[in-house]
């Protein structure tokens, strides 16, 4: 145990001392928003706790990766289990085989899966996959979509990378990018047969919520199909969140490709990446793709991931949605009566937020969503917010992470503190 005699302050202090900027991740980091982290000890459902002893409501939920809310017992109890079995063996397990079934059970489609340890290998693997079974090399991903932080696809990217202000990252080289194309979200792109794949965030949540306009994706799968090209959807975070079957189900365009991480880890480092069995014949080691990982499909992982999926069913998440849906109106007439403007797009239980000072339209691609992010109102209302004990993210860029263990208590309490912030936002 961690004993809470110590201050936020004093263990970013240790942090910054032998971790850069402090932080494992650099969306972790105030940069944006200014001032201190919190430094978590425990979380349970909607809240956590940090080191000084302030609990919480959060809405960072670990970027997505807790659905049902922190430390669910039955997660734990699955987790203590597989632990005394031993956690890594490097030959196959039974667990591994459990969570590839109840992911392509759910996904319509959806024939095979290959787990690894994060999205961004799922997401770098799927490419790799699609560039080797199409024998072409060029990918195209939409501008603010984040697809993981691997060479080739951090060109654009939203989340951390645009919280920064980078336009991409120092040290890739223009070889690692030469071949990906970046488009605006929303605009179905014209294609040749060049481009091995199109990849896309059925749902943008890493540029703030964007919702994709209604034919987007169908559209998008047709213009795959005119050329030969794949398609490729990171449900990283849409994925047994929009609906169990993803974003594939919920809008009714089947991929060629899919990404998962976030939710099937049950908070553990998951990703996988799945396709037909025909296509994934490319992989090794029945095809020439070469792709591996010590850890992939460890046991303790698999564990929490099955556990989760087997907890939620297509009515819970509906159920969150409509919470989310009404919460989202509330939270936008709340801000509004306090003297500001707000667009809280929702679609399912994804959420997002922007402030403005005019009134404005939601935005439909990353250079609108900037427009937002770039006013400054979302660091003073952020900061507002922590102080009356609601965690969003430190930054714009970021979506609401609303789990299954958020109730009507926890959005009175956010409301209560959207009030008070908003007013502070207002008068910063
Ligand atoms: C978080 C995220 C990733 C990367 O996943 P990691 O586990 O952080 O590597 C990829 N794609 C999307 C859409 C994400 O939100």
């Amino acid at each position: 145990m961690v004993e809470l005699t110590t201050t936020n302050r004093a263990w970013f202090d240790r942090a910054l001392r032998v971790i850069p900027g402090g932080v494992d991740s650099p969306v972790r980091s105030f940069r944006s928003v200014g001032g201190t982290p919190y430094t978590v000890v425990s979380g349970e459902g909607a809240y956590v706790t940090d080191v000084e002893g302030t609990t919480y409501v959060d809405y960072v939920q670990s970027y997505g990766a807790s659905l049902l809310g922190h430390a669910h017992p039955d997660v734990v109890a699955a987790l203590r289990d597989a632990a005394a079995l031993g956690t890594t063996f490097g030959a196959p397990t039974p667990g591994e085989v459990l969570l590839a079934e109840a992911i392509t059970e759910r996904v319509q489609g959806l024939e095979q899966v290959r787990l690894v340890s994060s999205g961004t290998e799922a997401v770098m693997s799927a490419l790799r996959v699609a560039r080797g079974y199409t024998k072409r090399q060029r990918v195209l991903k939409f501008d603010g979509c984040y697809h993981g932080h691997s060479d080739a696809l951090l060109v654009a990217g939203g989340s951390g990378v645009a919280q920064l202000g980078l336009p991409d990252s120092a040290g890739v080289t223009p070889g690692a990018i030469a071949d990906t194309v970046v488009a605006p979200y929303n605009v179905v792109p014209t294609l040749d047969d060049s481009f091995a794949a199109v990849l896309v965030e059925p749902v943008a949540a890493n540029m703030n919520l964007v919702v994709p306009r209604a034919q987007f994706l169908a559209e998008l799968r047709a213009e795959c199909d005119r050329v030969g090209a794949l398609l490729i959807f990171d449900e990283v975070i849409t994925g047994f969140r929009l609906a169990v079957g993803g974003a594939a189900s919920y809008f009714d365009v089947t991929p060629d490709l899919w990404c998962f991480g976030k939710v099937i880890g049950g908070g553990l480092p998951v990703g996988a990446f799945g396709s037909t069995r025909e296509i994934f014949s490319s992989l090794a080691p029945q095809g020439p793709v070469y792709q591996a990982g010590t850890l992939s499909g460890n046991p303790l992982a698999t564990a929490a991931g099955t556990t989760v999926l087997s907890l939620v069913a297509d009515a819970d998440l509906a159920t969150l949605g409509a919470r989310v849906a009404s919460f989202a109106n509330a939270l936008r007439s709340t801000i509004e009566e306090a003297g500001l403007f707000a667009q809280t797009p929702h679609v399912g239980p994804l959420m997002g937020l922007y402030l403005s000072r005019e009134a404005s339209d939601a935005p439909t691609n990353f250079g609108e969503s900037k427009i937002f992010a770039d006013n400054g109102l979302y660091a003073a209302f952020f900061h507002a917010m922590l102080e009356r004990g609601v965690a969003l993210a430190p930054g714009a860029y970021e979506i609401f992470f609303v789990s299954l263990a958020h109730g009507e208590l926890e959005f009175e309490r956010t409301l209560d503190a959207a009030a008070y912030a908003a007013r502070r936002a207002r008068e910063a």
